[in-house]
């Protein structure tokens, strides 16, 4: 008997046992499951934020606030070096002709001008299909524009029909603007012939006419005397503010004894100059391609001592009276003798550097080693590491020296290097890190050191505590004036720091703006910046849809002024909670843009409209920021009445954005993430050599 109690005691003991360690195993499982559960929730209100704005039509987009992060496209590797050979194919007269409606049909490609439409006709190469092919497979990788010249094509999205294309349709657009992922699958319904042509063929196209355009008209003022002083870059900043016209047949430019204010240059046809001479109209002279006319409306006071008229279809790029003076510093300009009603202007600016008083503590001492991970001390993720933020390439974690006393907090942005080599982003990966350690400036983040091993690339920055400025955003909806105010100042202050040292940031939204914990905010992610050299231009299409200016859209070359538009655009952001163009469809926001037509809700106040119209017009020449006195411009309009630009500087200026900020643990402001437990792999190519 005993030994039977003995037995089933024993036996007891291992069921309890047992049942123990399946309990255990059930809580590890059931801490999975948690989150995978979270991990779920977390992509369905991403894809139902996706979902939503894709399902939104354009018109009711615009009143929306954004509900989803924007995702960046990156640079692809020095495009503005290439150089390849254009292949030219012989098309018929009908086949010219489909073509060219097929563009001007299209929404996008019919802002094209005449000489980039017939270049595109020029190299568009011949393909064709058996009825089944699938030319187009939703999320793959794009690469070519195509034009169905004959048959008929199904487009379908995760395998619902959307339509049907036939002779003359257009589709793949977006690819010719950058590396994207088709959203769509198109087959073949019938045998297809088309005509297609590649991103690297268009986008060269785009550019070198840019290029050579910008040469040319450089040619051309060179040629005039009054502009005989300026340099090189401030010819160039003419003619980012010049626009171009078209005269028909017998028009009249510009008309003898009216008050002229508008310079012109002729950059095709021919214009006829006549004058009065004893009552009776005479031809004086024929003015060809290159000439200009006009050129003394610009420096004072006339009236025209001639009628300049049209001789058959005539374009020309003009600049008026008013933009130039705004353009260049009127001291500049060289007068002729003759010169009476003039004004001197003393609106110059000598710039210094803000910040040259700034001290940076560079942890040059610091090792990775130092560095241990903050973890998360209540919820579910109780005991794994603070994660920050999670971007497009790796994590940002919170991190500590335990030996430092008071401790010191820093964000460790980790990306996978192997990640970075199949995206082909190691060059800006390299840049981000030059350009941000030689910056020191108190509104951009301070990098205090960067490592790397065999997976990973590492940057020790400053941990910003207030979180995102996206994530403030998306909470209140829209913010009041006085945070945009202050916000938009901070970036103010950045921009003119980096663009003093020559660098463009391209890439401003408010996802990239992070807040200190005194509520001043950083510019973080330098992934796009770039280092140019004043009067000269970068051709990369890179920055966020809803946040590009006219002239990247346009492969036209860019510069600074691409951060103004930028500026214009996050202030209307931030004042109504969604950028001024935009729709669920990409070519859609990049028509918006190129149409620059601007829809402000009633309760956005007159100076608010003022600057965003000034940061968002078409001509880079013509933006606020990049006219005659640079950002001094910005911190003088009215919208920024309240901002004591000084205190700003030096940090004496009270916060707004304070109460944005919670108070508790350090995370308290970020949005949780699960721990990571994979490992990226290993990459031994040697690219990060100088890291
Ligand atoms: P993206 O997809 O935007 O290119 P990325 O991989 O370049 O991302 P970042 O944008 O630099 O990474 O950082 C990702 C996120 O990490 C940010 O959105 C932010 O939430 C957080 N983060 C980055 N830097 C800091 C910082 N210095 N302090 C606190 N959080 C930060
Ligand atoms: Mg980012």
């Amino acid at each position: 008997m005993e030994g039977q109690i003995r037995e089933l005691k024993l036996q007891l003991e291992k069921q309890y046992l047992r049942t123990k360690e399946l309990e255990n195993e059930n809580q590890h499982l059931e801490n999975l499951l948690t989150e995978k559960d979270n991990m779920i929730k977390e992509l369905q209100t991403r894809l139902g934020a996706l979902e939503i704005s894709c399902n939104r039509s354009s018109s009711d987009s615009d009143q929306l606030g954004r509900i989803s992060r924007t995702t960046a496209i990156a640079p692809e590797p020095s495009p503005e070096d290439w150089d390849i050979s254009l292949k030219m194919i012989h098309k018929s007269a009908s086949e010219r002709s489909l073509i060219i409606k097929a563009i001007r049909q299209n929404d996008f490609l019919n802002r094209l001008d005449e000489e980039q439409i017939n270049m595109m006709v020029e190299c568009l190469s011949w393909d064709e299909c058996n009825q089944g092919k699938v030319i187009i497979r939703e999320g793959s990788e794009g690469n070519t524009l195509y034009i169905v010249a004959d048959g008929e094509l199904n487009v379908t999205q995760a395998g619902r029909y959307l339509r049907t294309l036939t002779k003359g349709d257009v589709f793949g657009e977006l690819a010719i603007l950058y590396n994207c992922k088709r959203t769509a699958t198109v087959t073949a319904v019938t045998h297809v012939q088309m005509w297609c042509i590649e991103r690297q063929t268009y986008r060269s196209i785009m550019t070198n006419k840019s290029k050579r355009k910008r040469e040319q008209i450089m040619g051309f003022l060179k040629k005039a005397k009054t502009l005989k002083g300026l340099n090189d870059t401030q010819l160039s900043k003419i003619i980012d503010s010049m626009e171009e016209c078209k005269f028909q047949n017998n028009e009249i430019i510009v008309q003898e004894g009216t008050e002229g204010n508008i310079f012109y240059i002729i950059l095709k046809g021919e214009v006829k100059v006549m004058k009065l001479v004893n009552g009776q109209e005479k031809e004086i002279r024929m003015l060809q391609e290159g000439d200009h006319f006009g050129e003394l409306a610009l420096i004072r006071k006339i009236c025209r001592t001639a009628t300049c008229i049209a001789v058959g279809q005539v374009t020309c790029i003009s600049i008026d009276k008013e933009v130039f003076e705004e353009t260049i510093p009127i001291e500049s300009i060289e007068l002729p003798e003759d010169c009476d009603l003039f004004e001197k202007s003393s609106l110059s600016e000598k710039k210094s550097c803000i910040f040259s008083s700034h001290n940076s503590r560079l942890h040059t001492s610091l090792k990775l080693n130092d560095l241990v991970p903050v973890l998360y001390q209540d919820g579910k993720y109780q005991g794994s590491p603070v994660t920050l933020g999670v971007g497009g390439f790796g994590r940002v974690e919170l991190m500590t020296t335990p030996i430092s006393c008071p401790a010191e907090y820093f964000a460790l942005k980790r990306v996978s290097k192997k990640l970075i080599v199949s995206k082909r982003q190691q060059d800006h990966i390299m840049l981000e890190k030059k350009i941000l350690q030689d910056i020191q400036c108190n509104f951009v983040v301070k990098l205090f050191a960067a490592f790397k091993d065999s997976r990973y690339i590492y940057m020790v920055l400053e941990f910003c505590s207030g979180g995102e400025l996206w994530t403030k955003l998306r909470e209140l909806k829209r913010f009041e004036e006085v945070i945009a105010v202050f916000c938009t100042a901070c970036v103010v202050e950045a921009f003119s720091y980096l663009h003093n040292k020559g660098i463009v940031y391209r890439d401003l939204k408010p996802e990239n703006l992070m807040l200190d914990r005194h509520g001043y905010i950083k510019l973080v992610d330098f992934g796009f910046a770039k280092e140019i050299v004043r009067g000269e231009k970068t051709y990369s299409f890179c920055g966020t849809p809803e946040y590009l200016a006219p002239e990247i859209i346009k492969n036209e070359g860019h510069d600074f002024a691409a951060d103004f538009w930028s500026l214009g655009v996050l202030i209307y952001e931030l004042l109504t909670g969604s950028p001024p163009f935009s729709s669920s469809d990409p070519q859609k926001i990049y028509s918006k843009i190129l149409d620059g037509i601007i829809k402000f809700p009633a309760y956005m106040r007159e100076a608010a409209r003022s600057i965003v119209n000034k940061l968002c017009r078409q001509r880079p020449g013509q933006r606020l920021g990049n006219t005659k006195n640079g950002i001094k411009d910005i911190r003088h309009h009215r919208w920024f009445s309240e901002i004591n630009w000084q205190k700003l500087q030096a940090g004496q200026m009270e916060a707004p954005t304070v109460r944005l900020i919670r108070k508790g643990p350090l995370y308290v402001n970020f949005d949780r993430f699960p721990p990571d437990k994979t490992k990226a792999d290993e990459e031994f190519s040697g690219w990060d050599d100088d890291f």
